[in-house]
């Protein structure tokens, strides 16, 4: 029997193309053992929210099906990691164990755990940068201090790209080195919900390493001067889609470079290669949402700037309930909502929407909102979910001040000019001209009664007057200023 196997420990890099964990165990040409292990006793932010779960289970099943396809297969282990490793180790003393490491807190301390565990037990163990396009602990500012804003953060990592060549899909593996190595069931993780609420979901996903190609291919046959101009618009499907494959590891942020840098040398026309570097600065935020997570690992909880923890939010589970229902009556907060609920995900400047409205109109803390989503979305991601609300919140890394207050009714006229996307999430509404839709209270009543809209009935009255909201929030946030807890300070 063998006492020597290449052990690969899969957790947000669920794909075979462009693992270099995967590859270096390859290339050590060992027996190989892909694992994947599930801690459930890992609770809060560690422990994904019931849509993520959806997709990981279905994840976790289509990467089986690849690893078994190419000649291996997964196992799948619920415990403590080095409880696992060491299980394992009976077999296979002689081991070297590979993964790509994560930004987050709590699997950060599972991978130190993994290298203390390596030294113990005289095992070899590898660690990579699959997850992110340069490695987080490389990069300071010139005084040696982590960056908090973003723009000279994208410059100086402009100037460490592009990111290594793709590594491609290995044809074949190694099979596993014992035919009895056994695998729990992955419906014993029960990821799936008891009560099946998930259709939405299975109508508008395709979780997997598949998926993800497909959903990259599609939206590079738009011509991509539509992201550029319409990115904002949520009743346009013209963002890619391609967050909940990016968190999961279905395709690497290396490999999706690439295709955005090769998708633009073969275009030649200025406008759009200009438009590849739109998307192309996203993905860059999604590196800086990992390089503070790894940095400032305390802003899952906290806000980035310590003296935040002082401001004076309200508490009021009524009005948080309406916002997490989509029953704020604010037709484009709540067909956001609506949508995140049905489907899992919600467009990007939607989120920025709802999380000020919940912050700024409604004055409740970041975290419930950030709670809620972290539940809800299928791209649940600790560190872009984080950064996403401090920035609306005003309280973190290169935030929107404060005092910038989205105007729910303005940005619904501008965004959403034809009401399109809130005639799909709130059909009640869905008879009310254009000019009123973002307003129904400010529609004439014949009106309202043509559309069979009773205000307070058939659709929520305004949570909140918008304007006396605002009020609100400035006058909390000027004596939050004067106050003595409010002096700047960076936890
Ligand atoms: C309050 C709030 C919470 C958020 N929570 C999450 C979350 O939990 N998970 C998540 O993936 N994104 C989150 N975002 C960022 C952003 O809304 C989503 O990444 C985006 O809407 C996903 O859609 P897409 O893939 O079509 O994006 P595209 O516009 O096609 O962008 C491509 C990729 O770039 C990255 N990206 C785009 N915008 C941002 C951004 N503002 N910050 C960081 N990365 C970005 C994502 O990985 C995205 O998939 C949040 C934003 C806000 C304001």
């Amino acid at each position: 029997m063998t006492s020597s196997a290449s052990i690969v420990l899969f957790h947000t890099d669920l794909r075979l193309a462009d693992n270099p964990a995967l590859h270096a165990a390859l290339h050590r040409g060992q027996p190989l053992i892909c694992l994947y292990v599930w801690d459930p006793r890992a609770a809060g932010f560690a422990m994904p929210g019931a849509a993520s779960r959806w997709w990981l289970h279905h994840s976790l099943q289509s990467l089986s099906d690849q690893l078994k396809a190419a000649g291996n297969g997964l196992i799948i282990r619920i415990g403590k990691t080095c409880e696992v490793l060491s299980n394992l180790l009976k077999d296979f003393p002689n081991s070297h164990v590979f993964w790509n490491e994560s930004c987050e807190p709590t699997s950060r301390k599972i991978e130190t755990d993994i290298l203390s565990f390596s030294e113990t037990e005289k095992i070899e163990a590898h660690r990579f940068h699959g997850n992110t396009l340069i490695d987080p602990s490389t990069l300071f500012t010139q005084t040696q201090k982590p960056y908090r804003v973003f723009t000279p953060f994208w410059k100086r990592l402009q100037g460490m790209l592009p990111p290594s060549r793709s590594l491609s899909v290995p044809r074949t593996l190694p099979s596993q080195p014992l035919e009895t190595l056994k695998s729990t069931p992955l419906d014993s993780l029960k990821l799936l919900p008891t009560i099946d609420w998930a259709e939405g979901l299975r109508e508008s996903w395709s979780p997997g390493e598949d998926g993800a190609k497909k959903t990259l291919k599609k939206f590079l046959r738009n011509p991509v001067t539509v992201y550029a101009v319409d990115r904002d618009r949520p009743d346009l499907p013209h963002t890619s889609h391609l967050s909940p494959h990016l968190h999961f590891g279905e395709i690497s942020p290396g490999k999706l470079w690439h295709a955005l840098q090769h998708a633009k040398q073969k275009n030649h026309k200025a406008q759009d290669r200009k438009s590849y570097d739109a998307y192309l600065r996203q993905i860059a935020w999604r590196e800086f949402s990992r390089y503070l997570l790894y940095h400032f690992p305390h802003t899952v909880d906290d806000p980035l700037y310590s003296t935040y923890q002082a401001f004076p939010w309200s508490n009021n589970a009524h009005a948080l309930r309406a916002w997490e229902k989509g029953l704020t009556g604010f037709p484009i907060v709540d067909a956001g909502m609506r949508e995140l609920w049905h489907t899992g995900w919600m467009h990007n400047r939607v989120r920025m929407l709802t999380a000020s409205f919940l912050t700024k109109d409604l004055l409740l803390p970041w975290q419930k909102g950030a709670a809620w989503f972290w539940d809800t979305l299928v791209d649940a991601d600790l560190a872009n979910n984080t950064m996403g609300w401090q920035w609306v919140a005003g309280c973190g890394a290169d935030a929107s001040p404060f005092f910038r207050i989205f105007n729910p009714i303005t940005q619904g006229i501008k965004f959403d000019p034809d009401g399109r996307y809130v005639r799909k999430w709130v059909p009640e509404l869905s008879d009310l001209p254009a000019p009123w839709i973002h307003q129904p209270w400010e529609a004439p009543p014949l009106l309202l009664v043509e559309a069979n809209i009773t205000l307070g009935k058939t659709y929520p009255e305004p949570i909140v007057d918008h304007a006396e909201a605002r009020n609100r929030a400035l006058s909390a946030y000027r004596q939050f200023k004067k106050s003595k807890n409010s002096q700047p300070s960076l936890s």
